[in-house]
This record gives C-alpha cells, structure tokens and sequence, in this order.
C-alpha cells in the first residue's frame, strides 16, 4: 500500500458519494498527488515517518491555506486566496499528512447545523434527510462517510463536538490555547479553538498530539513546556476514576433517547471501575444567554475587518466609501451572520454594555467557578453533547432561539476554556448519540483515558 493509493482512495471516495453529502467546497488535488508522491519515496527506507503519515485529511474552510481558497463558506470571502498557512496546516504537513480540500461550514462558523452555508448544505451520511450538525459539518460528514481519514475543525460553542455527536464519529476541543489560533478565521477569539474529527479515540491522540504546543505567533498560545504523550494515556484502565454527573445535563430538554443512551454509558463506566456520582453545575441555564452575548460581541468586532477593502469581494453597487462598506456587507453576509453583527454591536454599544456584555462576563466567570468546584472533587464530567440527535434539514432554520438552545451542553466548555471530547454511545432510531467527557484545563490525557476506554 502506497500513500499514493490512500490519496488515490480518498478522491474515488469523494467522487462516488460527495454529490449526496456536500462536504466538500475545494479540492487540492494536484497537490494532494504531488504530496502523495514525494512521501512514497519514504517507504521502503529507513526515514523516520511523521506521526500522520501518508493520511489523507480534510481541513474546515476556515482555516487559512497558502494557495488554496478560503472562504468560510461566505459569500464575502469566495475569493480569497490567503498568502499565507495557518500554524495547523503547517504541523500537519510536519507530520507528513495529506491535505485534499476544504470542507464546508456554517457561514464564519456560526451556526449549529451546516445549512448556513452560502454555497451548499451538508447532508448527515447516516440520514440524507438529517442535518450533520455544525459548525464543522463538512469535518464531521467527510470523516463519518469515509472521505477523509480525519479532519479538523473549530469549536467556539460546541462545532467540533456536536456534528461529530450527530454524524456518529468522535471530535475534540482541546483547552484553550493549547492550538495555536494563527491563521484561523476568527469568530470569537477568546472561545475559538481548533481541534480534531475522527473514526475514534486512539486517531484523535494522534491528531492531537501533531497539532499542539506553544506559537509564538499566536498571542493567546499556552507556553506548555511539557507537552504529555497522549497516546500513552490510553491504557483502558480506569479504575478509581472520579466521574461526575451534572444534574442539569440530564434534565428538562434533553430527549429521552439520548438519556438513557448516556445512562447505558455510564453503567459502562461504572463496570470498568470508575466512580459515577450526581453533582451540580447550578449556572448551566445562563450559558446560551451569555454565550450569545460573548461570542456576537467578539464577532461584531473581528467581523469589522471585511469592508470589501482589505478582503473578499466588493460591491459592483456603490459610488462612494460608505456605500462600498454598506453595500459589500450587504451582498456578502448570509442572515446569521448579519444578526450576530447586530446583536454583537447592540450589546457593546454605550449604555448597554454593562447591562449585557460586562453581566456576560461575570456570568461566565460563575460558569468556570461551577465547573472548578466540582473538578476539586473529581476527575472528569460526563453527560450527553447534545440534547437530541441529528434534526431535519429545514427543520430549525426559521427558528435561531431554538438553534441556539442546542448548544447548551457544549457552550459551558468554551465558557470555562477546558477540553471536552465527543465520543459515540449508540443510536436512537438509527441516528447517532454522543457521550461528552470534560476535563480540567490541560488534562486532555484523562478525557482521552475515559473516552479511550469507554468506546
Ligand atoms: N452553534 C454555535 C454558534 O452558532 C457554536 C458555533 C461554533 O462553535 N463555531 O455559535
């Protein structure tokens, strides 16, 4: 088997079933061969191989490629061709993997459910009637229907974790600032975090540990001098580990289907050794509002960028400055992103910006303190990613309350900057489940130990 082959089996793939789950908005197939290529030269030598080698992987369109387009599935963006890589683009070439394309997203990466993209929805490969979940949704698709070997995404409030709950597959979000954010479309800066999609737990300690650790570029990057083998975290023993129960992650909302798979879960925990106990998260019923709060603040402002003068298209409309501000924010925002500019904008205006930003704040310093108490006390929270399984396409678009509301077992994360993984635990009427572990900041070793064990 040559890399060559695996690349070779990876574009038949797309071709045969792409056209049904629209994953993909580019591909970098020359490239993809040339790589393929030189890498075959390797085998049969005594070259040492990167820890990604020969791997065909998938990157979310929000994360910037030297040559390659980069659109965010906007519209704004649709011709922006970066000069430069993103930090993650160019670990992953260390590491000798395979970048053939672009997966689709929810417009700059808000959304829940991939149908805000500007170019095309993704279709969930268990279902074609069912969404794949989102931000990530092209990650989570061309993972789950075998496009690619693994794929990143980002996370602001759940968009690794959830599509990969929906499409059946396992998605991490590290602690925050373990990934370097250079060269990653920003949303919301301080809830971004780049992370991985995979077939399971031992794929994502690999992908992980080749995209961690401290960048100078980056200005939130964590200096982690000692980064740990994550690989060596998964001995399947969890004996004695403290596992704690939220209360409020299994009541009022969440379907009764994803309960009890979860409850199956945690009885498999219990068989292992591990010690299951009920706690209290108390603020969890403030995350959405806050979060909402947060994240359209920060995007108000990282959005301000795109004035059709430095980036992306620029209207045909106009005849003065104001006008090409106007009307190139007009033409190129899809309705999402428009109103998080709005809410965004609203909230850190004077005179409201105590009333809503600064008491969003304190809130989240309330959600971080909730999760801090019970981590004195035990070693990981588990609980479902999302309250349901995978919804209809068109099911939810005319109702961004009830989108939003999906989130509210992902956002307390972001909130808190602590890694959380998502990890299969069954099917409810032949729709995926996902059982999240959470941990304490930097101790993804442990929620990889659990979710390792668990699967
Ligand atoms: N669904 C959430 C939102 O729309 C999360 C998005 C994300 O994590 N990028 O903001």
């Amino acid at each position: 088997l040559t890399v060559t082959d695996l690349v070779d089996a990876s574009y038949r793939r797309i071709a045969d079933v792409d056209g049904r789950i629209g994953a993909f908005l580019a591909l970098d197939e020359e490239n993809a061969r040339r790589t393929a290529q030189q890498l075959d030269k390797q085998l049969g030598t005594d070259e040492p191989r990167g820890l990604l080698f020969g791997l065909p992987a998938g990157l979310k369109d929000n994360i910037v490629t030297a040559g390659l387009a980069t659109t965010c599935a906007s519209k704004f963006l649709s011709n922006y061709d970066p000069i430069y890589d993103a930090t993650v683009v160019r670990k992953l070439r260390d590491a000798q993997a395979v970048t053939v394309g672009k997966l689709n997203m929810d417009e700059f990466a808000m959304g829940g459910s991939g149908e805000n993209s500007a170019v095309k929805p993704t279709r969930n490969p268990w279902h074609p009637d069912h969404v794949p979940g989102g931000s990530s949704s092209g990650s989570a698709a061309a993972v789950a229907a075998g496009e690619v070997y693994f794929a990143l995404g980002s996370d602001t409030g759940g968009s690794i974790r959830q599509p990969a709950s929906y499409c059946g597959i396992v998605g991490m979000k590290p602690t925050y600032g373990l990934v370097s954010r250079f060269g990653l479309v920003a949303f919301a800066s301080s809830l971004d975090q780049i992370g991985p999609l995979t077939k399971n737990v031992e794929d994502c300690a690999y992908v992980l540990q080749s995209i961690v650790g401290h960048d100078p570029q980056d200005s939130t990057s964590l200096n982690v001098t000692d980064i740990p083998d994550y690989l060596s975290a998964l001995t399947g023993d969890i004996q004695g580990l403290r596992v704690a129960l939220p209360k409020e992650y299994m009541g009022e909302g969440i379907d009764p289907r994803v309960k009890e798979r979860v409850l199956e879960a945690i009885r498999v925990l219990e068989s292992l050794g591990a010690v299951v106990e009920e706690v209290s998260l108390p603020h969890t019923e403030y995350a959405v509002a806050a979060y909402y709060l947060l994240a359209s603040s920060e995007a108000s402002s990282n959005l301000a960028r795109y004035d059709g003068v430095r980036y992306g298209v620029r209207t045909d409309n106009a005849g003065n400055l104001l006008d090409v501000y106007r009307y190139s924010r007009s033409e190129g925002f899809g309705p999402e992103v428009k109103r998080r500019i709005m809410l965004g904008t609203y909230a850190l205006s004077s005179g409201y910006y105590d009333a809503y930003y600064l008491k969003a704040q304190k809130v989240r310093t309330l959600i971080k303190r909730d999760f801090d108490n019970v981590f004195a006390n035990y070693d990981v929270v588990v609980g479902p990613t999302a309250p349901t399984p995978a919804f209809k396409l068109g099911e939810q678009v005319g109702d961004p309350l009830t989108m939003y509301l999906n989130d509210i077992l992902t956002i307390p994360v972001n909130l808190a900057g602590i890694p959380a993984i998502s990890v299969p635990c069954g099917f409810a009427d032949g729709l995926p489940v996902g059982l999240q572990v959470i941990g304490k900041a930097l101790n993804e070793s442990t929620v990889l130990r659990v979710a390792h064990a668990f699967e």
